[in-house]
């Protein structure tokens, strides 16, 4: 989702940012693979015109909510209608565990899912417990970005994960006694082939897993 935006993308991304045309612009999501909503007020009208747009989509592949504000029932509406969707930002929305439920049922329905970018430093334990599950009995999901306190990396790599990618963006470096908790979690994935850290891990310690330094690859 760091890919640039084609000119049709960038212009609907400018429709939701400014007040001018949306109904317009709404009618042309049928045309995109890329929806980057990314920061933008969604509430009221703007959510209802969105969900209205994106009713039975079959074309869009990437939708970015990335600190969005909208209501969270919102993305477990669009993950349903949105048959096509293979990658989805919802990072910054801090979920409670009654809000997770729904929106980790969704994921587990949505076969065509292959990148999921989530994740608050509030989400509490119980949230990342209950996304755990979905992500575990995922078919196809490969590849996540975590932003997650490093105290709860293990309610949700459990191991038996299809992920082959995964990036921590830990807000919260504990001690030792932590990343060696980090570090078994991460391992117990045994389809893991690629993983971005953050300073302070051992790369001997993931042997047959590419290892990248997140600073490297900060996006
Ligand atoms: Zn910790």
């Amino acid at each position: 989702m760091n890919v640039k935006l084609s000119t049709a993308e960038q212009e609907i991304r400018d429709r939701f940012l400014g007040e001018g045309d949306l109904e317009n612009a709404v009618s042309d999501l049928g045309l995109i693979k890329r929806l980057d909503l990314h920061g933008v007020e969604l509430e009221g009208t703007r959510a209802v015109l969105l969900t209205a747009a994106l009713k039975a989509n079959r074309t869009l592949l990437s939708l970015n909510l990335r600190g969005a504000h909208v209501e969270k029932g919102v993305v477990t509406t669009l993950l349903g209608q949105c048959g096509a969707l293979q990658c989805l930002d919802v990072r910054g929305w801090c979920f409670s565990h009654e809000e997770m439920i729904p929106f980790a049922a969704a994921v587990k329905e949505h076969p065509a899912l292959r990148t999921l970018r989530i994740g608050a430093e509030k989400m509490d334990e119980s949230a990342w417990r209950v996304l755990g599950e979905a992500v575990s009995e995922h078919p196809r999901l490969k590849s996540m970005i975590l932003a997650i306190r490093c105290c709860h990396v293990a309610a949700i790599l459990r191991g038996g994960t299809p992920l082959v990618n995964l990036t921590l963006e830990l807000s919260d470096p504990c001690g030792e006694g932590c990343r060696r908790r980090v570090t078994e979690a991460v391992k117990s994935n045994e389809a893991l082939r690629s993983l971005t850290l953050p300073e302070g891990f051992h790369k001997e310690d993931f042997p047959g897993i590419r290892v990248s330094d997140q600073r490297v690859l900060s996006t």
